[in-house]
């Protein structure tokens, strides 16, 4: 949190900041303490009482270690992550790290940095390029058709040559999938690193192929998933990436030594080893996401095609207006995306009907 009144040592410090950082808006989804939460897209279900038992029960098993490093290659949670993403993969071709936000950061250290440049295909995930500036890799922005598809892509990195490119997909916020042949034009286009982020692979429609089916032969390819989405776990922190183990190889010289701590690979292993649980509810929030796209549809909205856990919605001429009027009914969504739409996270059916309920009273629907 920042905040409160600017001092004098404001400036000070200001003044020693890297000059490339000072226009920069740390990341900021607020966190307010409302009845419905409905804005940074995560599973609205808590564990239950048999997964809050077996993570206690995991946590206890290894306290006693704890005195000591954690395993610095994360081998027994990376054959987990190996085994539940399938496709042939094995430990040797999956990374972890606190959040896939960790993993990106990793990505950019690695195979960005100054002098080089990384590509999106915007609107999309906005700490791509907040990690790209952070990292010193000069951002290039990129553009999707109007209906946010990316029929112009590979022609976009041909012409810009960025050393890393990003596709997120399903996108955030938009909601969208690309198609598969459009990564792999994207990749024989690029001279560098193709990262897809799936961050909502699990929730999209079904017939929506993974990129993970395009790894091999494509050294060059990286495929990020995250722990916060669909498997409930937002609050363990745990990113994981898959790839050729080359790219492994080389994610090894940025990482801090032991940056996966011991509590969070015990805590990460017990919720895939209950994954059924948590998976288990991905059925009924996409059940619920088409629902609730129709009747925004019904209601005379524009409404993205949705694959992911979040619907994006529009077009108001004061979104801000909006997302205010729905936050004083105590439902906090968030006022990302093009101008004029907002976004929302698809919740349990009843902070899903208080959403309809205070947008139908906002908007006079
Ligand atoms: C939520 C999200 C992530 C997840 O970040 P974590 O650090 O794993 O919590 C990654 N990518 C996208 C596009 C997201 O929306």
């Amino acid at each position: 949190m920042s905040g409160g009144p600017r001092t004098a040592h404001d400036d000070v410090i200001r003044g020693l900041l890297r000059p490339d950082l000072r226009h920069l808006h740390a990341y900021g989804a607020p966190q307010l303490d409302v009845p419905v939460q409905l804005n940074t897209n995560e599973n609205p279900y808590a564990p239950s009482e048999a997964l809050r038992q077996a993570i206690a029960d995991a946590v206890a098993g290894i306290a006693g270690t704890l005195n000591r490093y954690p395993d610095r290659d994360a081998v027994e949670l990376r054959k987990d992550l190996a085994d539940y993403l399938g496709h042939g993969l094995t430990a040797r071709q999956v990374w972890a790290a606190n959040g896939s936000n960790e993993i990106i950061q990793q990505l950019l250290q690695a195979f960005g940095g100054p002098g080089r440049t990384a590509l999106c295909f915007e609107p999309s995930y906005s700490m791509h390029p907040l990690i790209s500036q952070v990292t010193a890799t000069a951002w290039v922005e990129g553009s999707r058709d109007a209906d946010y598809g990316m029929s112009t892509a590979a022609g976009q990195v041909r012409r810009h040559r960025p050393d890393v490119v990003f596709i997120t997909s399903p996108n955030n916020p938009t909601s969208t999938s690309v198609p598969l042949g459009l990564v792999e034009d994207v990749y024989d286009a690029a001279p560098g690193l193709v990262v897809v982020d799936e961050a909502y692979a699990e929730f999209a429609r079904a017939g929506t192929p993974s990129a993970l089916t395009l790894l091999p032969g494509r050294p060059r390819l990286v495929v990020s998933r995250t722990m916060s989405k669909a498997f409930a776990a937002a609050g363990t922190r745990l990113g994981y990436l898959a790839a050729d183990p080359a790219v492994i190889e080389a994610l090894l010289l940025v990482r801090l030594p032991y940056h996966l701590s011991t509590v969070t690979q015990a805590v990460a292993r017990a919720a895939i080893a209950h994954r059924d649980e948590p998976l288990a509810t991905v059925g009924a929030l996409r059940r619920s996401r088409d629902d609730l796209v129709g009747w925004l549809r019904a209601r005379g909205l524009a409404v993205a095609d949705s694959d992911a856990n979040f619907v994006l919605f529009g077009v108001f001429d004061d979104r801000d207006a909006v997302w205010q009027g729905l936050l004083d009914r105590g439902v906090l969504i968030r006022n990302t995306g093009p101008a004029g739409w907002l976004r929302v996270t698809v919740g349990t059916p009843a902070e899903n009907d208080a959403f309809k309920q205070a947008l139908t009273e906002e908007c006079d629907l």
